[in-house]
Protein backbone atom coordinates (compact mmCIF):
# COMPACT_ATOMS: atom_id res chain seq x y z
CA UNK A 1 0.00 0.00 0.00
CA UNK A 2 1.64 3.22 -0.83
CA UNK A 3 0.67 5.92 1.42
CA UNK A 4 1.24 8.89 -1.58
CA UNK A 5 -1.75 6.87 -3.44
CA UNK A 6 -4.16 7.58 -0.22
CA UNK A 7 -4.17 11.08 -0.50
CA UNK A 8 -4.80 10.58 -4.53
CA UNK A 9 -7.67 8.07 -3.50
CA UNK A 10 -9.01 10.75 -1.04
CA UNK A 11 -9.25 13.75 -3.42
CA UNK A 12 -11.10 11.37 -6.05
CA UNK A 13 -13.95 10.04 -3.13
CA UNK A 14 -14.35 13.93 -2.40
CA UNK A 15 -14.76 14.45 -6.07
CA UNK A 16 -17.21 11.41 -6.26
CA UNK A 17 -18.85 12.10 -3.45
CA UNK A 18 -19.70 15.70 -4.91
CA UNK A 19 -20.97 14.23 -7.77
CA UNK A 20 -23.33 12.50 -6.37
CA UNK A 21 -24.53 15.57 -3.85
CA UNK A 22 -23.05 18.96 -4.30
CA UNK A 23 -23.74 19.55 -0.29
CA UNK A 24 -22.58 15.98 0.79
CA UNK A 25 -19.56 17.32 3.09
CA UNK A 26 -21.77 20.72 4.04
CA UNK A 27 -24.62 18.07 5.66
CA UNK A 28 -21.67 15.21 6.74
CA UNK A 29 -20.44 18.38 9.00
CA UNK A 30 -23.54 19.12 10.51
CA UNK A 31 -23.53 16.19 13.40
CA UNK A 32 -24.17 12.25 13.07
CA UNK A 33 -27.26 10.43 13.60
CA UNK A 34 -26.12 6.42 13.27
CA UNK A 35 -28.90 3.68 13.77
CA UNK A 36 -26.61 1.03 14.30
CA UNK A 37 -23.74 0.41 16.33
CA UNK A 38 -21.44 -2.50 14.88
CA UNK A 39 -19.17 -4.48 17.11
CA UNK A 40 -16.52 -5.96 14.84
CA UNK A 41 -13.05 -7.70 14.45
CA UNK A 42 -10.12 -5.04 13.57
CA UNK A 43 -9.28 -8.15 11.25
CA UNK A 44 -7.90 -6.06 8.07
CA UNK A 45 -10.82 -8.03 5.63
CA UNK A 46 -13.49 -6.86 7.70
CA UNK A 47 -14.76 -3.76 6.50
CA UNK A 48 -17.84 -2.68 8.77
CA UNK A 49 -19.12 -0.40 6.34
CA UNK A 50 -18.25 -1.81 3.07
CA UNK A 51 -19.82 -4.93 3.58
CA UNK A 52 -22.91 -3.66 4.45
CA UNK A 53 -23.51 -1.16 1.78
CA UNK A 54 -23.09 1.64 4.21
CA UNK A 55 -22.21 5.46 4.34
CA UNK A 56 -20.34 7.76 6.85
CA UNK A 57 -22.97 9.06 9.26
CA UNK A 58 -24.63 5.51 8.97
CA UNK A 59 -22.84 3.18 11.46
CA UNK A 60 -21.25 4.02 14.70
CA UNK A 61 -18.33 1.25 14.92
CA UNK A 62 -16.01 -0.29 17.78
CA UNK A 63 -13.30 -3.03 16.56
CA UNK A 64 -11.07 -4.88 18.47
CA UNK A 65 -9.68 -8.06 18.35
CA UNK A 66 -11.97 -10.85 17.93
CA UNK A 67 -14.87 -8.53 18.29
CA UNK A 68 -15.02 -8.79 22.49
CA UNK A 69 -17.39 -7.14 25.08
CA UNK A 70 -15.70 -7.35 28.17
CA UNK A 71 -17.24 -5.29 30.91
CA UNK A 72 -13.96 -3.69 32.12
CA UNK A 73 -12.59 -3.03 29.06
CA UNK A 74 -13.26 0.93 29.46
CA UNK A 75 -13.24 1.54 25.76
CA UNK A 76 -15.87 -1.09 24.56
CA UNK A 77 -18.11 0.35 27.44
CA UNK A 78 -17.67 4.17 26.35
CA UNK A 79 -18.56 3.37 22.90
CA UNK A 80 -21.66 1.15 23.96
CA UNK A 81 -22.71 4.20 26.56
CA UNK A 82 -22.37 6.39 24.15
CA UNK A 83 -24.27 5.04 21.44
CA UNK A 84 -27.14 3.83 23.36
CA UNK A 85 -27.54 6.51 26.16
CA UNK A 86 -26.65 9.61 23.95
CA UNK A 87 -26.83 8.68 19.96
CA UNK A 88 -29.80 6.52 20.84
CA UNK A 89 -29.25 3.31 18.62
CA UNK A 90 -31.65 1.54 17.26
CA UNK A 91 -29.89 -1.88 16.54
CA UNK A 92 -26.71 -3.26 18.10
CA UNK A 93 -24.37 -5.59 16.20
CA UNK A 94 -21.76 -7.80 17.15
CA UNK A 95 -20.38 -9.36 13.65
CA UNK A 96 -17.75 -11.84 14.18
CA UNK A 97 -15.94 -13.67 11.32
CA UNK A 98 -15.03 -17.25 10.48
CA UNK A 99 -11.15 -17.88 9.82
CA UNK A 100 -10.58 -15.04 12.91
CA UNK A 101 -7.07 -15.27 13.86
CA UNK A 102 -7.74 -13.86 17.24
CA UNK A 103 -10.23 -16.72 17.63
CA UNK A 104 -7.85 -19.53 16.72
CA UNK A 105 -4.71 -17.65 18.51
CA UNK A 106 -6.99 -17.99 21.96
CA UNK A 107 -6.75 -21.73 21.88
CA UNK A 108 -3.00 -22.18 21.31
CA UNK A 109 -0.72 -23.17 23.80
CA UNK A 110 1.42 -19.92 23.82
CA UNK A 111 2.38 -17.29 26.20
CA UNK A 112 0.86 -14.44 23.66
CA UNK A 113 2.32 -11.64 26.55
CA UNK A 114 -0.45 -8.54 26.48
CA UNK A 115 -2.74 -10.51 24.60
CA UNK A 116 -3.10 -13.58 27.33
CA UNK A 117 -5.69 -11.40 29.89
CA UNK A 118 -7.57 -10.39 26.29
CA UNK A 119 -7.88 -14.07 24.84
CA UNK A 120 -8.63 -15.64 27.85
CA UNK A 121 -12.09 -14.07 27.12
CA UNK A 122 -12.08 -16.74 24.12
CA UNK A 123 -11.18 -19.75 26.50
CA UNK A 124 -13.72 -18.63 28.81
CA UNK A 125 -16.10 -19.09 25.94
CA UNK A 126 -14.75 -22.52 24.69
CA UNK A 127 -15.06 -23.72 28.46
CA UNK A 128 -18.79 -22.91 28.27
CA UNK A 129 -19.41 -25.02 25.11
CA UNK A 130 -16.38 -27.67 25.23
CA UNK A 131 -19.49 -30.16 25.19
CA UNK A 132 -20.67 -29.27 21.40
CA UNK A 133 -17.21 -28.14 20.76
CA UNK A 134 -15.29 -31.00 21.45
CA UNK A 135 -17.69 -33.11 18.86
CA UNK A 136 -16.38 -31.33 16.02
CA UNK A 137 -13.44 -33.39 14.73
CA UNK A 138 -12.29 -31.30 11.89
CA UNK A 139 -10.05 -28.52 12.71
CA UNK A 140 -11.46 -25.16 10.69
CA UNK A 141 -15.07 -26.31 11.48
CA UNK A 142 -14.48 -26.42 15.25
CA UNK A 143 -12.67 -22.91 14.98
CA UNK A 144 -15.95 -21.36 12.88
CA UNK A 145 -17.88 -22.84 15.82
CA UNK A 146 -16.22 -21.25 18.36
CA UNK A 147 -16.64 -18.08 16.37
CA UNK A 148 -20.13 -17.92 16.50
CA UNK A 149 -20.37 -19.04 19.76
CA UNK A 150 -17.94 -16.07 20.93
CA UNK A 151 -20.62 -13.71 19.05
CA UNK A 152 -23.29 -14.82 20.93
CA UNK A 153 -21.56 -14.60 24.46
CA UNK A 154 -20.66 -11.17 23.36
CA UNK A 155 -24.03 -10.36 22.30
CA UNK A 156 -24.70 -11.86 26.14
CA UNK A 157 -22.50 -9.80 27.41
CA UNK A 158 -24.01 -6.94 26.33
CA UNK A 159 -27.62 -7.95 27.51
CA UNK A 160 -25.53 -7.79 31.02
CA UNK A 161 -25.39 -4.14 30.62
CA UNK A 162 -27.39 -1.17 32.39
CA UNK A 163 -27.32 0.69 28.79
CA UNK A 164 -28.56 -2.49 27.63
CA UNK A 165 -30.96 -3.57 29.77
CA UNK A 166 -32.31 0.23 30.14
CA UNK A 167 -32.91 0.56 26.82
CA UNK A 168 -34.68 -2.57 25.82
CA UNK A 169 -37.41 -1.17 28.60
CA UNK A 170 -37.78 1.85 27.41
CA UNK A 171 -37.34 1.73 23.96
CA UNK A 172 -36.95 -2.17 22.30
CA UNK A 173 -33.51 -1.90 21.90
CA UNK A 174 -32.16 -5.47 20.62
CA UNK A 175 -28.99 -7.09 20.25
CA UNK A 176 -28.17 -9.19 17.11
CA UNK A 177 -25.29 -11.56 16.54
CA UNK A 178 -23.69 -12.10 12.43
CA UNK A 179 -21.13 -13.63 11.50
CA UNK A 180 -18.85 -12.57 7.92
CA UNK A 181 -18.25 -15.56 6.06
CA UNK A 182 -14.43 -14.31 5.02
CA UNK A 183 -14.41 -17.31 1.96
CA UNK A 184 -18.23 -16.15 -0.11
CA UNK A 185 -18.24 -12.45 1.19
CA UNK A 186 -21.67 -13.74 2.75
CA UNK A 187 -23.34 -11.96 6.01
CA UNK A 188 -24.95 -14.17 7.97
CA UNK A 189 -27.36 -13.49 10.91
CA UNK A 190 -26.91 -15.88 13.61
CA UNK A 191 -30.57 -15.13 14.68
CA UNK A 192 -30.16 -14.08 18.26
CA UNK A 193 -32.94 -14.71 20.40
CA UNK A 194 -32.23 -11.57 22.56
CA UNK A 195 -35.72 -12.60 24.56
CA UNK A 196 -34.67 -15.39 25.40
CA UNK A 197 -31.26 -14.31 26.52
CA UNK A 198 -32.43 -12.09 28.36
CA UNK A 199 -35.03 -13.86 30.59
CA UNK A 200 -32.37 -16.60 30.48
CA UNK A 201 -29.76 -13.96 32.38
CA UNK A 202 -31.95 -11.29 34.36
CA UNK A 203 -32.34 -13.89 37.44
CA UNK A 204 -28.62 -12.97 38.04
CA UNK A 205 -27.30 -9.70 35.93
CA UNK A 206 -30.42 -7.50 36.39
CA UNK A 207 -29.40 -4.26 36.67
CA UNK A 208 -32.10 -1.88 35.17
ZN1 LIG B 1 -10.90 -11.64 13.76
Amino acid sequence: MNLDKVFDNNEKWIKDKLKVKDNYFEELGKGQNPELLYIGCSDSRVTAEELMGAEPGEVFVHRNIANMVISIDLNVMSVLNYAVDHLKVKYIVVCGHYACGGVKAAMQSADLGILNPWLRNIRDVYRIHKTELNTIEDEDKKYDRLVELNVKEQCVNLIKTAAVQKAYRERGLKVHGWVFDVHTGKLIDLKINFEKYLKDIMEIYHLD
